[in-house]
């Protein structure tokens, strides 16, 4: 995958998955982050959900055995990563924000049309950044996101 799926900078990704989870004794919330990703948000997702993992994840029964699963799973994919190249480190990551996002969202449909058909997500990318006034990478890691969010709502 050239682009990576959480910031949109073109750099070398690998596939990785991570998990959350904070456990409630009768309840639990967890969650799951995963795609082709460079190394910085790699490491960011794998920091922040192994932590609140390794603190809040044991409290409850399911919660223990998810626990128990989810750091030795966050682990092995950080592992995997040792090897993965930097992003350019010139192309700083930037952030989707709630109004990049809201400056995006009226491009969602002209956005996939144009993917569809076949036209090159730089060119479609950089088109729509230049209207929604946002970065090329934060359309593309926008275009990520709302896959994502599909895919979720069709598991
Ligand atoms: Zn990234």
């Amino acid at each position: 995958m050239k682009f990576c799926q959480s910031c949109g900078r073109e750099a070398p990704t690998i596939h990785v998955d991570y998990y959350q989870n904070i456990g409630a004794i009768f309840m639990r919330f967890s969650k799951h982050m995963g795609g082709h990703f460079c190394k910085d948000c790699s490491n960011q997702y794998f920091w922040s959900f192994t932590s609140i993992t390794l603190f809040l994840g044991w409290w409850g029964i399911t919660s223990f055995f998810y626990t128990l699963f989810a750091l030795p799973n966050n682990i092995i994919n950080y592992i995997r990563t040792f090897g993965l190249e930097s992003p350019d480190p010139n192309t700083p990551r930037q952030m989707l924000t709630d109004a990049v996002i809201r400056r995006i969202k009226p491009y969602t449909a002209e956005l996939f049309k144009r993917l569809n058909s076949g036209e090159a997500i730089e060119t479609v990318a950089r088109n729509i950044a230049n209207r929604a006034i946002a970065s090329p990478e934060q359309v593309i890691a926008y275009g990520f996101a709302v896959g994502r969010e599909l895919k979720e709502r069709k598991a």
